[in-house]
């Protein structure tokens, strides 16, 4: 398997530790100091870090809503907060029937207070950043990271710098970095090209990066994970089977894989109790999917992607070493699907009552394509996750919908028009 530091109960709590915190390489297995400098990746091989505690929590550790209610398992009691995450785990009848799969909910991180799961990992990350007072935040965005950058540091009052791919952003999510008062700078560029740039003013010491590949932010998306388990244990008394989630930049799978980790570090789930992740990128931009097919070590950074699901046009997953071991541990899989079945499936989950963008819909396209290739059961109990919510981009929902039709202003003329 491609890293061999993900082992959280092999280690012993280092001399850098701060309050029962460090941060391991995954790839070298060296411990660093969590908050004394900045640091994304391991100083000594370049490898991704995670953060480790003295202590793993349990669900009896867990009280209050949202976020927060997991901070024993984060890195502090509080943070930057707007009431993030405690999102609804929705039953969906008619995708139930078209699917075939008996027990199917959607878990829908589109009902965040800026409308994606990114603001789980900003209430940690941007809190991080006031312990280690810089005083300017960053990132690359496909549009939903830079919308949450900005409210978060917003809220800290501090200045945020976002980097976007040109004309390739949904209008809701620029929208939201505008108003909230962030710099915004559209690169000639696809988004891998905007990490790019902005690690390397992250490394110059210009900004704070908060891009996932900062393992605060991917703490703070653990609790995806804990929400879909507790809720899931109150509503039919079982975990889950299998997790279905859109790929980007892997950060959520990631953070599933390490959520289920620490629950067996604390002795909550056994390992063979570990929900199958399971990942879907659209065929125009599926380095993931090819890299779990061809049992690949790594991910080959794709230089040309496109897609229609924006907030996945993504060409390297900066977490793959982090990701590919999860799903491959946890016997899940990942599959790739067109724009026209994810557009079919944001149709779908609307009649269902669920509104998302197009990027969340592929979690429901990918499924209809696993049951069809026989890889997912009848019987099994699935979560697909939705990440951003209908409004995020409206062109794309005003696409997929019915088109308005001109009408007079009196109730013949209307029941006219109606055709009664
Ligand atoms: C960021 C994002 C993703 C991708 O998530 P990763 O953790 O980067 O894989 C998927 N959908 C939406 C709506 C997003 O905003
Ligand atoms: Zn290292």
């Amino acid at each position: 398997m491609t890293s061999a530091h993900l082992d959280l109960e092999a280690e012993e709590t280092p001399d850098v530790a701060d309050d029962g915190v460090w941060l391991t390489c995954i790839e070298c297995g060296e411990q660093h100091a969590p908050f004394d400098d900045v640091i994304y990746r391991c100083p000594d091989c370049d490898g991704l870090l995670e953060a480790r505690y003295d202590e793993y929590a349990g669900f009896d550790d867990f009280e209050g809503s949202g976020v927060w209610r997991y901070a024993a398992a984060l890195p502090f009691e509080t943070g930057v907060s707007i009431e993030e995450g405690n999102t609804p785990l929705y039953t969906v009848p008619s995708i139930e029937d078209a699917t075939g799969v008996a027990d199917l909910r959607v878990k829908h991180e589109g009902m965040n207070p800026t409308g994606s799961f990114k603001d789980r990992g900003m209430t940690v990350g941007v809190k991080v950043s006031e312990r280690l007072g810089v005083d300017r935040l960053a990132c690359a965005s496909t549009g939903n990271t830079s919308a949450a950058l900005a409210c978060y540091g917003a809220r800290a009052d501090t200045e945020v710098l976002v980097l976007l791919p040109a004309g390739k952003v949904a209008a809701g999510k620029v929208a939201q970095a505008a108003l909230h008062g962030a710099r915004i700078l559209e690169v000639d560029g696809n988004f891998d090209d905007c990490l790019d740039v902005v690690s390397e003013l992250a490394d110059r010491g210009e900004a704070y990066l908060l891009n996932s590949l900062n393992p605060f932010r991917l703490e703070g998306q653990k609790t995806i994970a804990l929400e879909i388990l507790e809720q899931s244990k109150a509503e039919t008394g079982e975990y889950p089977d299998r997790i279905v989630l859109p790929v980007g930049n892997a950060g959520n799978t990631a953070a599933l894989y390490k959520s289920f980790r620490e629950l067996v570090a604390a002795g909550d789930m056994d390992e063979d109790e570990m929900p199958a992740i399971t990942g879907v990128q659209a065929e125009g931009a599926a380095p993931l999917v090819e890299a779990i097919q061809s049992g690949a070590e790594s991910v080959e950074r794709w230089e040309e992607v496109e897609t229609r699901a924006t907030a996945i046009r993504i060409g390297m997953p900066v977490n793959a070493p982090k990701a590919l071991p999860g799903v491959r541990a946890t016997g899940g899989t990942a599959v790739a699907v067109e724009d026209e079945e994810i557009t079919a499936a944001q149709r779908e989950l609307a009649q269902d009552g669920v509104g998302v963008e197009p990027a969340s819909a592929a979690s429901v396209a990918g499924l209809h394509k696993l049951r069809e290739q026989g890889v997912v059961d009848a019987d099994e109990q699935v979560v697909c996750l939705t990440t951003g919510h209908l409004l995020k981009d409206p062109d794309a929902a005003a696409a997929a919908g019915a088109e308005p039709v001109p009408a007079p202003a009196d109730a013949d003329g209307v029941l006219d028009v109606l055709g009664e």
